[in-house]
């Protein structure tokens, strides 16, 4: 991942994708706190754009806020710098990762002697789940780590502490021989998945949990306002995992994963065992708006120019 050409934003400076290097006693390595995002661009018939730029910017000073981090950047100058590494790595369709985090300056705890450094790095990353997955729907398996408790972590946060959780479920996923892992919150219920938010669907009803213990993903958002344009119900609820076992349609969403169908749940197949009709069409109406074809959502398109 280092050893390659191309630019990293690192405080203000493109600098050479192999020098982009922190320090050993970097605070966020040793004690996780930092804040991130993950955010596309794509495509479109214009010419590139990143998708809800604003909206992920937004996240990220929350996210910032959240954990009492001061990054010097207004939101403009990251959103500029977003666009610059896209068009400094000759990239059109990418996954962009801005990350704040905090520097070697001294250690211990007390975060306070700390100055918030940042990054944003851009690549090419095609489907997170899979071709395969996309278009069959993938398999998950019910976790067994628990999804944070909100007064644990602050799970309006996409903070970098919160990760080893969700690298837990996906390990143990894969190594049970599943795609991916379905994390229930302290009390049971269906929480998101290691990456993404859920959703089921029963006749017309589209359902996905409240954002107790799930992130407020933008995916999610999207989804669901599309969705209500359509005139499609959506319902925030509580549901258990046997919901899921005997939902008609799953999928989960996300920057990375997009719309990705689920067919199985812990050996139990969802409605016909392969990719919905409803997931399907939300699917391409996903890839619709992601790429500028979707003419009420072209707010949401930032052009790199
Ligand atoms: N939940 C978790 C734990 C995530 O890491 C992500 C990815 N950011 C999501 C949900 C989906 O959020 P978004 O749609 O904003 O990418």
């Amino acid at each position: 991942m280092w050893d390659r050409d191309g630019k990293i934003w690192m405080d203000g400076e493109m600098v050479d994708w192999r020098d982009a290097k922190v320090h050993v006693l970097t605070h966020t390595l040793h004690y996780g706190l930092g804040v991130f995002e993950g955010v596309r661009c794509y495509e479109t018939a214009t010419g590139p754009a990143i998708f809800r730029l604003q909206e992920h910017t937004d996240r990220l000073f929350n996210s910032a806020h959240i954990l009492n981090m001061s990054p010097t950047w207004s939101r403009d100058e990251i959103m500029q710098a977003h666009i610059d590494i896209v068009k400094a790595n000759g990239l059109k369709s990418c996954y962009i990762r801005p990350l704040f985090y905090y520097g070697a300056e001294s250690m211990g705890i007390n975060p306070a002697p700390l100055k918030t450094h940042g990054m944003i790095a851009a690549w090419e990353w095609g489907a997170y789940l899979g071709k395969d997955g996309m278009e069959n729907g993938i398999r998950i398996k019910t976790s067994s780590f628990t999804r944070h408790h909100p007064n644990v972590v602050m799970t309006r946060a996409k903070a970098v502490g919160n990760y080893p959780n969700s690298i837990l479920a996906k390990s143990e996923a894969l190594a049970c021989g599943f795609d991916e892992a379905l994390l229930l919150d302290t009390e049971g219920y269906v929480a998101e998945g290691s990456g993404e938010n859920v959703f089921i669907i029963n006749g017309k009803t589209v359902m996905t949990p409240p954002l107790d213990s799930a992130l407020d993903g933008i995916t999610r958002n999207t989804v669901i306002m599309v969705l209500k344009e359509l005139g499609l119900e959506v319902v925030e609820q509580r549901f258990p995992r046997d919901a899921v076992w005997i939902a008609d349609e799953a999928f989960f969403t996300g920057t990375a994963a997009e719309v990705t169908p689920i067919r199985e749940l812990d050996g139990r197949t969802i409605g016909k065992g392969t990719a919905g009709p409803i997931t399907k069409e939300v699917q391409k109406l996903y890839f619709d708006v992601v790429h500028g074809r979707y003419p009420k959502h072209h707010e949401w398109l930032t052009p790199v120019k």
